[in-house]
């Protein structure tokens, strides 16, 4: 057994070595949490993103796309509360002198406690056998009860002492539960600060007329700003969408964790605006709707989760989390906000237009209530692709190192392999390559011993690897090769494009739905 460090190595390096995930300025040592995608992760994130448009804006004909700008006017900020409040707490350590989130200290703690209850939970799993009920057990064991009263307790106090910017009751607690320094055991601390995540930057050539800018730290502003122009261009009817993907940008306080927290990464968010007084059923609709998108992935229902907040943001009067099982543990990878009319009303106020709807069947105007959904692209990315590396120890014990990524997300969809380099075996390969390449993204390759060739397509995720042998120049048969079963099957050459369509093409998979 690996343990969760070891697995998530693994998972980095195997993003390096094939060719889905570069540090960015690698020869200059690389420039902390910002990352690159390569050949093969390129392909993967295209086929996230596109999954994710398809899915809210092809399959919604009341949801619409929008690509805002990354520059914004600096008021912007000023009004969605950014430049006021988008901070985070931070604290160091005195002896490490290494920096920390208050808050992530704190909720890391809680994580522990979880741990707890899970092992009480598989205790009671192995005593009771078959007539173990869970449910039961959770709502009823006194110590599994007793520690979660005390998560409770403990992230209720810090999710108020946020709120009210009681910093020093937030070090208070970390000292109170003797938190230590997760990398030195020291509990030497510094006093709690907040800090603003926004990059700044200047507009203009010359120092006098320059502007203070932002890098944008969420796509939403720009979806906002844009809500009446996409209205009243697309004659729009509430309720209704507009969904976007794009870079943002957050000075994060730690970025210790590969592509689950960058500088510059990539939203992909949907802003339904809706009645007000409505919020509570389109956020109960927005929650499933969300999940279902990440289940119909096929990556285990085990793996995702709930969390619903108990500190909500500035805007926000309902929120939770879809939460995935990362290598290391359960963790945020999409949010849910029910965001009342906070940011048409701020933008209302600091532009003084009017943002408002005019309702037809109730013959009034109102300024729309909002209900978001927010899913970080690389994010997901890490999620589909640390779920899918996977290690077999084969019959012949030797183990093979294969990506079983959802076949619609695979980066290649198959790989044409004449057997040998002659004997008119290539031709027919690559005549096969250049009819599919029309429909899918293939590879051709000639190199090195077919099962070589084989483990090479393993290990990128391509679901098919089709074979090209002496018989197909009789038979005109090709052996395909599935990526997860290893089955192989001989199939005619003119069936191909069928047998990898009803496999990878996002229609069958978004019907799923
Ligand atoms: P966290 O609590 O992890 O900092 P958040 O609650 O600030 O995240 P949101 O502002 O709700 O995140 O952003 C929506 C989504 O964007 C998150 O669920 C996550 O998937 C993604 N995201 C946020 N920050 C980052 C980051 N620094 N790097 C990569 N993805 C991010």
């Amino acid at each position: 057994m690996t343990n969760q460090s070891d697995t998530f190595k693994k998972v980095i390096s195997h993003a390096k070595e094939y060719g889905f995930v570069f540090q960015s300025s690698e020869i200059y040592d690389g420039l902390s949490a910002v990352y690159d995608y390569a050949q093969n992760g390129v392909e993967l994130k295209r086929n996230i993103r596109e999954y994710w448009w398809k899915a809210m804006v092809q399959m919604n004909d009341n949801i619409v796309g929008l690509d805002a700008a990354i520059f914004m006017h600096p008021t912007t900020w000023k009004a969605s509360g950014h430049v006021d409040a988008f901070n985070d707490p931070l604290i160091d350590n005195k002896d490490s002198k290494k920096r920390y989130r208050a808050d992530v200290l704190i909720e890391d703690y809680c994580a522990k406690i979880e741990l707890k209850i899970e092992k009480e939970i598989k205790k009671a799993e192995k005593r009771f056998g078959e007539n173990f009920d869970k449910n039961e057990f959770i709502n009823t064991n006194g110590r599994v009860l007793a520690y979660q009263d005390k998560i409770t307790a403990i992230l209720s106090r810090m999710g108020r002492s946020l709120e009210n910017e009681d910093l020093a009751d937030v070090k208070a607690l970390i000292q109170e539960l003797e938190i230590s320094d997760p990398l030195t055991g020291s509990k030497n601390w510094t006093d709690v600060k907040q800090f603003n995540l926004m990059f700044g930057t200047k507009l203009g050539a010359n120092a006098e007329s320059a502007m203070d800018l932002y890098l944008r730290p969420e796509t939403a502003q720009g979806i906002f700003v844009n809500f009446l122009n996409v209205q009243k261009t697309g004659r729009m009817k509430i309720p209704f969408g507009i969904a976007q993907t794009g870079k943002a940008f957050r000075n994060e306080i730690v970025a210790r964790q590969f592509i689950f927290r960058m500088r510059e990464f990539e939203q992909m968010e949907l802003q339904f605006f809706i009645k007000p007084g409505t919020q509570a059923k389109w956020y109960e609709h927005w929650k499933e709707a969300r999940m279902k998108w990440h289940i119909s992935l096929g990556m285990g229902t085990d793996n995702y989760r709930f969390h619903d907040h108990d500190k909500l943001a500035h805007y926000a009067d309902a929120a939770a989390d879809i939460e995935f099982k990362f290598p290391f543990g359960f963790k945020e990878l999409e949010g849910i906000h029910s965001r009342t009319d906070f940011d048409l009303s701020q933008h209302q106020t600091y532009s003084g237009k009017k943002l408002q709807y005019f309702d037809h069947e109730e013959n009034k105007n109102y300024t729309p209530y909002v209900l978001e959904t927010s899913i970080g692209l690389d994010r997901m990315f890490l999620a589909v692709f640390s779920n899918a590396l996977t290690e077999e120890t084969l019959d012949n014990h030797t183990t093979r190192t294969v990506l079983k990524l959802p076949a619609v997300l695979a980066p290649i969809k198959a790989a044409i392999l004449p057997l040998v380099k002659k004997d008119g075996l290539p031709e027919v390969a690559k005549t096969i390559f250049n009819d599919l390449k029309w429909d899918f993204n293939v590879v051709y390759d000639e190199k090195d011993a077919v099962g070589r060739r084989y483990r090479r397509q393993d290990a990128v995720g391509t679901p098919f690897c089709i074979t090209v042998d002496h018989d197909t120049l009789e038979d005109k048969c090709v052996t395909i090769r599935n990526r997860d079963s290893m089955e192989q099957q001989r199939v005619k050459i003119d069936d191909i494009k069928a047998i990898i369509e009803n496999k990878v093409a996002m229609k069958h998979w978004l019907k799923e739905l």
